[in-house]
């Protein structure tokens, strides 16, 4: 394998003048230069041998390198045409057990995951400017792999670990607490990066829940549920409901599961938010068949 000392700024910077790139702001470009993050970071993963671990953002290949290290077969997305290059001429050439997918992985992810490619360990240190957008199409496509490792902006981490009544519960903490039991295990400080970004940084370990808090066959009416009662944060849930559904179904379905409509989604736990799906779900069931069409 490839001999590059991904901890030197000044090895970088020479690797990337040599080949005509720079790094963009505008896909989140700051690498991991801390050898410790990073092999923690492996470590968090648990890839092995044979594991199967999609790698998004893998730069010039600082985490793909630790990963590739444990023997797990890593498939790695990156939309930077001139890191691929790097990644495939010169890192991990020879590689047997790395493939690279060229591209926005906002695109290509669902080509491998309906290939039946899954993975069962996704781990990245997420371009902070797709990482949310990612995470929420990862879980509502129903990719939910037993383990997920993120770097990610502490604000985001903090949103995903969010607990109902906390400041930053929002319908994001929800939707990862339908399958994911979030802890933020490490923080970041800015100088583990180069160049260094002016957040911070944490590490989030998404460990899959033994039994998703939805069923599966209930799964899309709760996340589209979860969109509706967070689409305006001020509005009482019985307000973002009608948005969508005719005032009497409102009143009966928030009068089954003992709600008062007044509440604010943010004071929901996601268990009652499965049961508001359910009501809903049954009620307009019984609605269709008493009014075939
Ligand atoms: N993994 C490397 C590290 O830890 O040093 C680089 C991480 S850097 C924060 C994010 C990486 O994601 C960059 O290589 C960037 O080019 C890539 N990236 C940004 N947006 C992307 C997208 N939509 N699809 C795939 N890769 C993307």
């Amino acid at each position: 394998m490839w001999n590059f000392d991904y901890c030197s700024t000044g090895a970088i910077s020479a690797l990337l003048n040599e080949n005509g790139l720079s790094m963009t702001k505008r896909f989140g470009q700051n690498f991991l230069v801390s050898s410790s993050a990073l092999e923690k970071i492996a470590g968090l993963s648990g890839a092995k041998a044979g594991t199967k671990v999609w790698e998004i953002g893998p730069g010039i290949g600082a985490l793909t390198s630790c990963l590739i290290k444990t023997g797990a077969d890593v498939t790695a997305f990156e939309i930077d045409h001139g890191f691929c290059r790097i990644l495939s001429e010169k890192a991990f050439h020879d590689t047997p057990n790395f493939t690279l997918i060229e591209g926005d992985v906002l695109k290509t992810w669902e080509n491998e995951f309906s290939a039946g490619k899954a993975p069962d360990v996704i781990c990245a240190n997420l371009p902070y400017n797709v990482g949310s957008v990612l995470i929420a199409s990862l879980i509502e496509e129903r990719c939910i792999p037993e383990l997920m490792v993120f770097t990610l902006q502490s604000e985001v981490v903090r949103r995903i670990c969010a607990k109902t009544g906390d400041n930053q519960y929002s319908g994001f903490s929800v939707l990862t607490a339908m399958d994911y039991d979030s802890t933020e295990v490490m923080k970041l400080k800015p100088g583990c990066f180069w160049p260094a970004p002016n957040v911070d940084s944490s590490v989030v370990v998404m460990k899959k829940k033994t039994q998703s808090i939805v069923e599966e066959d209930l799964a899309d009416q709760f996340i589209s549920l979860v969109r509706i009662l967070f689409s305006q944060r001020r509005k009482t849930i019985k307000n973002n409901l009608r948005t969508l559904y005719a005032s009497a179904t409102v009143e009966q379905i928030l009068a089954k599961c003992k709600l008062s409509g007044l509440e604010r989604a943010e004071t929901l736990s996601p268990e009652e938010i499965r049961e508001l799906a359910l009501t809903l779900r049954s009620h307009l069931k019984h609605q269709s068949i008493s009014h075939p069409v």
